[in-house]
């Protein structure tokens, strides 16, 4: 192993000022931690709410912050006593784990009644004041690291962060078999919700964005594309469901018009989750659109103990990640990434940063 002092890391100064910056490396791991030396990270939505607005809802920025939560990695040393994993196993130097970026305390009130996402005191990668995982070298508890069984790549296992937001998304839809859902947006969470809907049953499954290259995507993947920019989609979603409506409606896009049309396209009494972030921090929906309908809506947030469930679909190939991958940038040249993202160019999805190659 190398002894360099210095890393780069890429940090967050203000808005849309990201910058490529030389740091410390992080120490040894202290007892329960890992060092890892970060092979690929996923650019995500959140991400790109910090990028714009150097915040996220009332999370402000208050110094230079490495960015990046969706992350695999290789074990390079492991902090003195028993460390175990995220499967309660052993965890391995040399291992090739994926990592849950966010770290439950295990001991407030949300944490014992099995809500980690809901933790008091929650640690969150990439979120301020925790350091993000856009470097070569992170420090994490060794019990947020998954090993990755030899079918999934460094990509796939940066990608098991939003699958496992899909998944609990899913989850709390409580998908039945042959329900009708829609989801509104088609980014990467959209395409993830959409493969874990078609796994639980869902049918038909319409994905709505506004644009061509991710609906065409969706629509690969088995969903019924409909272009909000060029119908009016929450009549197009009645029509097709004979004025009905869909059982399930799932907003994962900027959380904007977006939710109202959700609303919109909902059943009476259907459900409603809400997994999209909005970047003024409000909510905007008719409330008699949800009182007549007399919807159940769910705020989602995070996820919970779902990495197994996510490293099991995609190792048995029933989720597919290499299909939302549009993109791939070496570290170095994540601003460039970023402002790609940003602009929505290149029919961009899914980017991915590799680190050390
Ligand atoms: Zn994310
Ligand atoms: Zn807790």
């Amino acid at each position: 192993m190398t002894t360099e002092p210095d890393m780069m890391a890429v940090r967050l100064h203000g808005p849309r000022d990201l910058r490529v910056d030389r740091v410390p490396r992080p120490g040894s791991p202290g007892p329960g931690q890992a060092l890892l030396r970060v092979t690929a990270v996923g650019i995500c939505g959140s991400d790109l709410h910090s990028y714009q607005d150097a915040r996220i809802g009332d999370t402000m920025l208050n110094a230079p912050l490495t960015l990046g939560h969706e992350f695999a990695g290789v074990v390079e040393e492991i902090g003195p006593g028993e460390a175990l994993d995220g499967e309660f196993q052993p965890l391995q130097a040399g291992a090739r784990v994926a990592v849950d970026p966010a770290q439950p305390c295990g001991r407030c009130e949300m944490c014992e009644q099995g809500h980690p996402n809901l933790c008091r005191r929650l640690h969150f990668c990439g979120l301020y004041p925790d350091e993000g995982s856009l470097s070569h070298w992170i420090l994490v508890p060794a019990h947020t690291c998954f090993p990755l069984p030899d079918a999934i790549d460094d990509a796939g296992g940066a990608l098991l962060e939003p699958l496992g937001v899909a998944i609990h998304a899913a989850d709390l839809a409580k998908i039945r078999v042959a329900d009708s859902v829609a989801i509104l947006g088609a980014g990467a969470i959209g395409l993830l919700i959409l493969q874990a809907a078609r796994i639980s049953g869902a049918n038909p499954i319409y994905v709505v964005d506004q644009f061509p290259w991710r609906l065409a995507v969706a629509e690969e993947l088995g969903g019924i594309p409909i272009n909000f920019r060029e119908q009016n989609a929450a009549a197009a979603v009645r029509q097709a469901t004979g004025g009905r409506g869909v059982d399930v409606a799932i907003e994962a896009a900027w959380a904007d018009q977006s939710i109202q049309m959700a609303a919109e396209m909902a059943r009476l009494g259907g459900r409603l989750v809400l997994v999209g972030i909005p970047s003024d921090d409000n909510l905007q929906l008719t409330h008699s659109t949800a009182r007549r309908k007399g919807l159940t809506i769910r705020m989602s947030r995070r996820m919970k103990h779902v990495y197994p469930r996510a490293i099991k679909l995609v190792e048995t190939g029933m989720v597919n990640l290499d299909s939302l991958i549009s993109h791939r940038f070496p570290l170095e040249k994540t601003p460039e990434a970023f402002a790609l993202n940003d602009a929505y160019a290149d029919n961009v999805v899914k980017i991915i940063i590799d680190i050390g190659k």
